[in-house]
């Protein structure tokens, strides 16, 4: 019997972290309910004046925000990281081993809008966003201690952000974090052998299989991964193999800006609601080598499964054994394909 990819229990290899996921396509032949009555959705005001990210109001601590037009960032009141912690490693006995780990938390506010979510932005105000993103990366990235720069958005409550008011985050810090170390590792061995990136060649395979791609553009591919874990997940990669925030031309920085617009807006028309994710960048470090090797990708991790509150757990053979999905990438990619790409709340 011939191996079906979309019939038998198989495992995907995810090149980028060197990684398995087990893939279940008999289990769920229909994974998607679609929009169902009765999800509430509340109607935000412009302005909150108990929001502590709208323009003008105090934060806890006592700061105060600019009452800013467009983009505004500040400290993480509550970091994470400090960039003041000593440097000094504990050891006992090879066995219990911590290292103090230096680094700087920001919140960037997309717009002073707190009712709107980037798939309701206007293009021009995205890539505000985007060149805000540039100017941090390049900014905390130039500090000698800082090795990586995260950037993200948790969004929704889901993911445990509390705060409706479109907003993403900065973790900068001394150590390359787990998830893109091991993109580092599989990249650096995947671009010694082939010299090309390993994402520049994934590219060619998807748009050669046209299957699981999702949205594009002149400069930018929305793919549901092969090896894709959550139900929606995606990753958006750069047509052309460039690895830092700082390498993008105007040009690109608009295509991002696009991108981001075209596959959030999808998300939303899913369950047709504001779509849950959390959502960030994995740019090259910022460690000052050279990183020929590194090409430059934004991913989507989504955890809703069938419906605006059917969501997915990782519990249980998750979390002892291996990551397990039941549709497949390319279901999803499908039922993304079949959605309107104008978002609901506009027609
Ligand atoms: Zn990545």
């Amino acid at each position: 019997m011939k191996l079906d990819l979309s019939n038998h229990p198989h495992r995907r290899y995810n090149p980028l972290t060197g990684e398995w996921v087990q893939v279940s396509p008999h289990r769920t032949k229909r994974p998607w309910q679609g929009k169902q009555e009765n999800v509430p959705q509340e109607k935000k005001p412009e302005y909150d004046p108990n929001c502590y990210l709208c323009p003008g109001n105090s934060r806890a601590g006592g700061a105060h925000n600019e009452d800013y037009k467009s983009t505004f960032v500040f400290d993480n009141d509550f970091s994470a990281l400090l960039p003041n912690t000593p440097n000094e490693e504990y050891n006992k006995n090879d066995l219990l081993i911590a290292k103090g780990e230096k680094g700087i938390c920001r919140v960037i506010c997309f717009s002073p809008r707190h009712d709107l979510t980037l798939p309701e932005m206007e293009h021009s105000q995205i890539r505000n966003v985007v060149d805000l993103w540039v100017k941090e990366y390049e900014e905390l990235g130039s500090r000698d201690y800082i090795n990586y720069v995260q950037i993200f958005e948790n969004k929704g409550e889901m993911m445990g952000c509390s705060n409706p008011h479109p907003h993403g985050q900065i973790w900068a810090q001394q150590t390359i974090p787990n998830e893109p170390k091991k993109e580092l590792v599989q990249q650096k061995e995947y671009y010694s052998k082939h010299s090309r990136t390993l994402l520049s060649d994934y590219l060619a395979l998807e748009m050669e299989q046209d299957e699981r791609i999702v949205a594009q553009n002149d400069h930018f591919v929305v793919i549901v991964p092969f090896w894709a874990f959550w139900p929606f997940e995606t990753i958006v990669i750069s047509r052309r193999p460039f690895a830092r925030f700082t390498d993008m031309t105007s040009e690109e920085r608009d295509a991002l800006a696009d991108i981001i617009k075209q596959i959030t807006v999808k998300y939303d028309n899913i369950f047709e609601i504001s779509f849950p994710y959390s959502a960030g960048f994995h740019p090259a470090p910022t460690d000052g080598e050279e990183h020929p090797e590194w090409h430059f990708h934004m991913h989507f991790y989504p955890p809703l499964l069938r419906s605006a509150t059917v969501k997915k757990f990782r519990v249980g053979y998750e979390m002892l054994g291996n990551q397990q999905r039941d549709i497949t990438p390319k279901a999803s990619a499908d039922l993304m394909n079949s959605l309107s790409d104008v978002h609901y709340m506009n027609r």
